[in-house]
């Protein structure tokens, strides 16, 4: 996996998920990681209000030091995908079938939101 450019991801995040819609204990260790971050993004989309900064701190090490940028995501208005960016080095991608995941939160909708 490169990681000297920014490149943009676009990941189908079901890919990851067994067919209980967990992470498999069996997925290699730099897929698991992939496949966290991203969740952490959706989780942040779906649960954090707008304009409410995501907390989510870029996990590329451009130089072997780790980005300080924070991610910035949303979901694409015209489609089911989410958007994400690192305003410092760029990285950046779509997640797709993140609907429904063990990262979607917009599910408990009904509860209070902290
Ligand atoms: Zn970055």
């Amino acid at each position: 996996m490169a990681d000297t450019m920014a490149d943009t991801w676009v990941t189908d995040i079901t890919h990851y998920l067994d067919e209980d819609g967990r992470l498999p204990d069996s997925l290699p260790v730099q897929a698991r990681r992939l496949a966290e971050y991203l969740g952490s993004i959706v989780v942040a989309v779906t649960s954090v209000p707008l304009d409410d900064p995501l907390g989510i701190r870029c996990r590329r090490r451009p130089g072997r030091k780790p980005c300080r940028g924070d991610v910035a995501a949303y979901i694409v208005d015209d489609s089911s995908a989410i958007r994400w960016i690192c305003p410092a080095c760029e990285d950046n991608g779509f997640i797709s079938g993140w609907s429904d995941t063990i990262w979607d939160c917009r599910a408990s909708e009904d509860a209070p939101r902290h």
